[in-house]
């Protein structure tokens, strides 16, 4: 809660566009105060003019969306702060009131100014770019000057480069040393690493004894059908071969010695993969048309401490640069987790079987992640012991797939870029970007 002080930027839940702006107004805001661009009075609001942290998030969020190149005019981008945020903008809503021309705020005798330039002036304008990293702030970068003192400065910080679509160094170098060294090198490093990480992403309230997840497998049983009418003789069938959907230990996952590399699992390592419904279960395993595929339940036999990584919560992250370069490592593990690599690119898995490895030692049931390729917002559950969920007798069904669908993104690229013209690169050297 702010103390009682005068309203001079108070900005309501509705006017916060993106979601984790919405979060901490709707978590530390007040009522009754009117915001300063919708002018409505009933709703939670957090003064911008007194609340230092909510100034911050905002700069975190500029980092988030918008690369250096955006917000800074000295890459010759066409904009910059504010006027990033005077235009349509993910952060903040910015259609302002036709009285916000003269809405004036008057901070002391004799001296006042334009409410929404005041806004920006103190998001952004006392310290606009932080020329030396403290590390207890976010900077906003301005050129490669700013860049000193900034460890990823020397891993190839790039200023074309938002946080959403970052990858994070930290990530890249495990990565790339996974090609060189065994993962019990880098085991112990990373297990202080999110030893430290852990409690952001433990989830011990959510997957609770007898909860339901779904399994699915290509295939079925063929049985011979048969019935036993229960008095003097049997109904014949004539033999004919009935399709049954696989049940119990045939749709659980397979003993160790048969457990082939997964995602998440090594060789002869075998994890219970489950999703959140019978619909996720189906498009992980992509199946082809026509293909059958069973389906069964499973329900947890007890409650589960689970790393849960299908939204990192910003509002852990935002204060300074360090955790800023967390919450893009952890934001890049979960996506890793969620993409599927294709059959000829295996060694992809061998980071997130470390990470999950990690996971287990420092304690977890488990780890959670959403499926990029559910139509559903649907997410899977892996289960390092087995054990720990149990096939729900008679809940096996049998489906064929009738049709698979795609969806296709242009992927962009500019076309007017002329590899054969030098002029059209650009390149880092000696701690500034050179043509
Ligand atoms: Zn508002």
């Amino acid at each position: 809660m702010q103390d009682f002080k005068i309203n001079i930027l108070s900005i309501c839940t509705n006017c916060a566009k993106d979601e984790f702006l919405k979060k901490y107004i709707n978590e530390k805001g007040i009522y009754n105060q009117t915001c300063i661009l919708c002018k409505k009075e009933n709703l939670m609001t957090v003064d911008f003019y007194w609340n230092k942290e909510i100034r911050t998030l905002v700069r975190a969020l500029v980092r988030i969306y918008f690369s250096e190149f955006e917000y800074s005019s000295f890459w010759g981008g066409v904009n910059n702060l504010p006027h990033l945020l005077y235009i349509e903008n993910p952060i903040l809503t910015h259609i302002y009131n036709e009285n916000d021309e003269f809405d004036w705020v008057e901070l002391e005798e004799g001296y006042g100014c334009h409410r929404i330039d005041l806004l920006f002036e103190t998001i952004f304008e006392k310290n606009l770019f932080t020329d030396q990293h403290e590390g207890n702030e976010v900077s906003l970068f301005n050129g490669p000057s700013t860049l000193s003192g900034r460890e990823r400065a020397n891993e190839g910080y790039s200023p074309f480069i938002k946080l959403t679509k970052d990858v994070s160094s930290l990530f890249t170098n495990y990565e790339l040393r996974l090609q060189s060294e065994n993962h019990f090198i880098l085991e112990s490093e990373l297990i202080e690493k999110f030893l430290a990480l852990s409690h952001f992403i433990e989830n011990n309230r959510d997957f609770t004894k007898q909860m339901s997840y779904f399994r699915a497998r290509i295939g079925y049983n063929n049985h011979i059908a048969y019935q036993d009418s229960g008095i003097d003789f049997d109904v014949d069938f004539n033999d004919r071969v009935i399709k049954v959907p696989y049940m119990g230990a045939d749709i659980s996952c397979p003993p160790p010695p048969k457990a082939t590399a997964g995602r998440l699992n090594r060789v002869n390592v075998s994890y219970l993969y489950l999703s959140s419904d019978s619909e996720t279960a189906i498009s992980e395993i992509r199946p082809h048309p026509s293909n059958y595929v069973s389906i069964g339940e499973f329900s947890l036999l007890e409650d589960i401490r689970i790393a849960d990584f299908r939204k990192i919560n910003l509002l852990h992250f935002f204060k300074n640069d360090r955790l800023l370069d967390d919450y893009v490592l952890l934001s890049n593990i979960a996506a890793k987790f969620s993409i599927p690599i294709t059959p000829e690119e295996k060694e992809g898995y061998l980071f997130t079987q470390l990470i999950t490895e990690v996971f287990r030692k420092i304690g977890f049931d488990g780890i959670c992640f959403n499926s990029s390729i559910s139509n559903n917002n649907g997410y899977n559950l892996v289960i390092f012991n087995p054990n720990k969920a149990e096939y729900k007798q008679g809940s096996s069904v049998l489906k064929r797939v009738e049709k698979v669908k795609f969806e296709t993104v242009n992927e962009k690229f500019d076309s007017k870029f002329d590899y054969e013209n030098e002029e059209d690169y650009i390149v880092f050297k000696e701690g500034r970007w050179q043509t």
